[in-house]
């Protein structure tokens, strides 16, 4: 699985580095980042419901097939 995060759009809000530290983080200025595209097997629970909460639909998740980068 990986992670695209539409930084423009983000509000600051916090809840996806609340609910998934392991993939999202927030920067100087109180926007999200993401710490790595890949998701883990471990973190993808995580990272789903950090996507429903994310108030502007900012987060978007794509499962890959095996082999893909
Ligand atoms: S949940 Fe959405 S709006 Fe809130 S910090 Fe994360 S990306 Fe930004």
């Amino acid at each position: 699985m990986k992670v695209l995060l539409e930084e423009n759009g983000c509000i600051g809000c916090g809840l996806c580095a609340q609910i998934c530290p392991y993939v999202f983080g927030m920067d100087e200025n109180g926007f999200a980042i993401v710490h790595s595209k890949q998701v883990p097997s471990f973190a993808q629970m995580l990272a789903r419901k950090a996507q429903s909460s994310c108030p502007v639909a900012v987060i978007h998740l794509y499962q890959f097939d095996k082999g893909d980068l």
